[in-house]
């Protein structure tokens, strides 16, 4: 007997690269910086960057609007030279968004439907 060949799926869900999972989209970025009137979410001034709470390398944490945070340039770079520091936030937005809040839809199936347009 021969086996009927297994139709292919329409569409192709591709996983994107780790890379790609780790950068925040340009309406993310602009999300954050609105929400936090951009201002410093550390000092208050105003904040010209996007800080990983969760960092994208060894932490696994995503380009995800609930892992970002509005930073300066010197608070982003105080945050990162000091571990107390970035666990500080860390356990901050855990509490805050809960133990997810730096995966995105790829690590967490039930997040499509919560986070697709946000986070797109
Ligand atoms: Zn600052
Ligand atoms: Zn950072």
């Amino acid at each position: 007997m021969t086996f009927r060949p297994v139709p292919k799926p329409k569409f192709k869900r591709r996983v994107p690269t780790r890379k790609q999972r780790g950068r925040f989209s340009k309406k993310v970025r602009e999300q954050i910086l609105k929400d936090e009137n951009y201002q410093c979410q550390s000092c208050g001034r105003r904040a010209t960057q996007i800080h990983h709470v969760k960092p994208k390398g060894s932490g696994n944490g995503r380009g995800v609007y609930t892992n970002g945070m509005a930073v300066c340039n010197s608070c982003h770079t105080k945050i990162h030279d000091d571990n107390d520091l970035l666990r500080y936030w860390q356990r901050l937005y855990e509490s805050e968004y809960g133990p997810d809040y730096y995966k995105d839809r790829w690590d967490d199936w039930s997040l499509w439907a919560t986070k697709e347009n946000l986070n797109d």
